[in-house]
């Protein structure tokens, strides 16, 4: 049995991709355990269980994990959490909601974001929109839950033998102060922006929720994932899910093509590690500039339909 356990993220019917860059993060501290919350997980825990570097796979079904509610997931852990010195999660919207939450109910110390995994008791992570990084030492406490800052590691590829995977039940006292309403996600036919392997970003420069047409077209061209500035979202022109950056989401695409956006430095923090970042802005002395492989200054309007016609091919 690992000392590492490892919360998986899902949908019910496939492992979200965060679970397994979390896993490689993890890889110094040796095997780890995933744990699946579901109403059915054999499916995810299948996935699971075939990738390398996992002890086993827990698999917990319930109809109460049918909504995997932070609320209702987090005593869980806290009541199975015993033998793991490490309990981490992916740090998307998922794991943040999640992590404190089990942490609050163990007593004991989170670490946020970690971007590096250096042993059980170290961990490095960006503070200051990652202008400062931070070497922190757990070792006065025995128990530390993590959040695992995904974009900065490799999805772990399958293994060679699948993991056993072991039927697991909790003595949990769940509330029913919290409980599942509906859904409402945004319909896109687009890739996910934080799996996507290409994004096309636009900014204020962009000018308004029309012009963004610009920006969709563009993906749509490349087979894209769409994002934005934080300015552009408080303008309008686009839906919040849309954000990259420090409040927003951290993403680490193949290429990342950025139109009319400054290149703040909460924006930058989003995107730092992104494979080929291509920047078009019309002022040359724009800071995106700085952290670009390939600059274009120039109006976007004019050269959006020409990186579609160039790259498209
Ligand atoms: C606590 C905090 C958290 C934040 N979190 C985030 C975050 O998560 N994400 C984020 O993005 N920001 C975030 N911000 C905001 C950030 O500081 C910037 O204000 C924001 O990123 C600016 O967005 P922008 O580059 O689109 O706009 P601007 O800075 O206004 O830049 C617009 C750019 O477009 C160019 N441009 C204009 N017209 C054209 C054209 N026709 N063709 C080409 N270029 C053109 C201009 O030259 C300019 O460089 C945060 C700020 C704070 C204080």
């Amino acid at each position: 049995m690992s000392t590492t356990l490892l919360v998986a993220e899902h949908d019910g019917a496939q492992l979200n991709q965060s679970t397994a860059r979390a896993l490689t993060g993890l890889a110094p501290l040796g095997d780890v355990d995933i744990i699946v919350f579901a109403e059915n997980g054999s499916a995810v825990c299948a996935e699971a269980a075939a990738l390398a570097g996992v002890g086993q796979v827990l698999q917990v079904d319930s109809p109460d994990n049918s909504h995997q509610l932070a609320a209702v997931v987090a005593p869980q852990i806290a009541a199975i959490a015993a033998p793991y010195s490490v309990i981490a999660m992916p740090s998307t919207t998922f794991g943040k909601d999640l992590a404190p939450r089990a942490a609050a109910l163990l007593g004991v110390h989170q670490v946020s974001d970690v971007m590096e995994a250096i042993d059980a008791k170290n961990f490095r992570r960006p503070i200051y929109a990652g202008n400062v990084i931070v070497h922190e030492n757990v070792e006065a406490f025995d128990k530390v839950v993590l959040t695992m800052r995904t974009a900065s590691f490799q999805a772990a590829v399958a293994g060679s033998d699948a993991a056993p995977i072991v039927p697991t039940e909790t003595t949990a006292d769940l509330p029913d102060h919290t409980r599942f309403v509906k859904l409402e996600a945004q319909a896109s036919e687009r890739p996910d922006l934080q799996g996507a392997a290409w994004v096309v970003a636009g900014g204020r420069g962009v000018g308004s929720e029309e012009n963004f047409a610009v920006i969709y077209d563009l993906a749509d061209k490349l087979g894209a994932g769409c994002g934005a500035s934080r300015a552009a979202v408080d303008a309008g022109y686009c839906p919040n899910d849309m954000q990259v950056g420090q409040t927003g989401k951290i993403i680490a695409p193949d290429v990342y093509i950025a139109l009319g956006i400054s290149g703040a430095i909460q924006h930058i923090t989003g995107i730092k590690d992104a494979g080929t970042i291509i920047a078009v802005n019309k002022d040359e002395e724009a800071p995106i500039f700085d952290v670009a492989d390939i600059g274009i200054v120039g109006d976007l309007f004019d050269l959006a339909p020409r990186i579609g016609a160039a790259l498209g091919k």
